[in-house]
């Protein structure tokens, strides 16, 4: 009789050995989903960091060429027409950038992340990570480019709308133009606002904390664009700020990584200075600077994020939590009763905290 069963089943693709042809069929997709992933993530990462490129090249292009604009801008009766097409032009500049983005985002990015969570569902996986699900973050990282491209074009549709009203002798075309522009930003910086809330509360939900800060950032440079229209806007900026510092200093690998960023939108928020403070040498280091994805050393965080083990020590987007002992109000050691039980209180914070 043959005995079938014992004989050492490997797979022919990866070579690890099965018992039964169940668990081959099983082994040999999640060692295809892993490698699949493995090389999605470095793919996404690379078209991220493209992405981001051509959007500052096209921002830079916008800021050395606005003198140039604002001289070909002419007064008069008969140059509404010229002037229209001259703000149209910059007004598109952006746009190339931009389908580029929703497009891989939509075609690309998000049947990916939905093919493979229902794919690690029906294999009855949770890749990687022994109890954690795997959580991609990349759609939200589209998402949040989308947002930042839209907000140089709403920052240029601000400054364009400056410009055209400060022409001398202005014609009524060039005014009722200026007026448009003005009414558009603030409709698409409003409508901007609350969706990217939305996406604060999903990077929260999947422990995404450098996202979470960039989009928190965001948010906040529309909450501006809002207020040089002069329009309210619905944002509790110093809220959003104080939770901003608060995951800088907690996760300073990762979050912490705009730190620079917060100090310059601050510095606008509570100052008078204008906008486009996101693109300053120190806030954009930190992108030129982004490691490039090495594949073969797929790993996943506690958080279920993918990352590469080769590029990155521990997970980008989470990365090392670090305890700060709490600050204490300095009137509650007033009293000597409450001062004796802060101070047991925090001698043993700090022993916790030695451990
Ligand atoms: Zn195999
Ligand atoms: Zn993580």
């Amino acid at each position: 009789m043959e005995q079938l069963a014992v004989i050492n089943l490997s797979c022919p693709s990866c070579g690890q050995d099965c018992k039964d042809l169940r668990r081959y069929a099983l082994s040999h997709q999640l060692s295809v989903l892993e490698s699949n992933i493995d090389r999605m993530c470095a793919k996404f990462d690379s078209k991220l960091n493209a992405l981001l490129h051509s959007m500052y090249r096209t921002k830079a292009e916008l800021d050395r060429s606005f003198g140039t604009f604002v001289k070909a801008l002419r007064p008069g009766p008969l140059t509404g027409r010229t002037n229209q097409d001259l703000v149209t032009t910059r007004g598109n500049a952006m746009a190339e950038v931009q389908s580029d983005i929703s497009g891989f985002r939509d075609h690309v990015v998000r049947p990916f992340e939905n093919n493979i969570a229902n794919l690690a569902t029906f294999l009855g996986v949770a890749a990687g990570a022994d109890e954690t699900d795997m959580s991609f973050p990349y759609l939200l990282h589209f998402d949040a480019l989308f947002y930042r491209s839209r907000l140089i074009v709403l920052e240029e549709g601000l400054r364009m709308q400056i410009a055209l009203n400060n022409i001398r002798g202005n014609s009524q075309h060039t005014s009722i133009m200026a007026k448009t522009l003005q009414a558009m930003t603030v409709m698409e910086a409003k409508e901007h606002l609350a969706t990217i809330g939305t996406a604060i509360e999903a990077c929260e939900a999947k422990g995404l904390k450098r996202l979470e800060t960039e989009l928190r950032l965001v948010q906040i440079f529309f909450h501006i664009v809002l207020r040089d229209a002069g329009t309210r806007s619905s944002l509790d900026v110093s809220a959003s700020l104080t939770k901003i510092q608060d995951l800088c200093q907690t996760f300073p690998k990762t979050a912490g990584l705009l730190s620079n960023t917060y100090a310059a939108v601050k510095a606008v928020v509570y100052g008078q200075q204008r906008c486009g403070r996101m693109y300053t040498e120190e806030s954009v280091k930190v992108w030129w600077t982004w490691p490039k994805y090495i594949t073969g050393k797929l790993k996943y965080c506690t958080f279920g994020h993918p990352y590469s083990g080769e590029t990155w020590a521990d997970c980008p987007e989470c990365g090392e939590e670090v305890q700060k002992p709490q600050a204490r109000n300095p009137e509650s050691f007033l009293k000597e009763k409450d001062f004796v039980a802060a101070m047991r209180a925090m001698a043993k914070n700090t022993k916790q905290w030695r451990v």
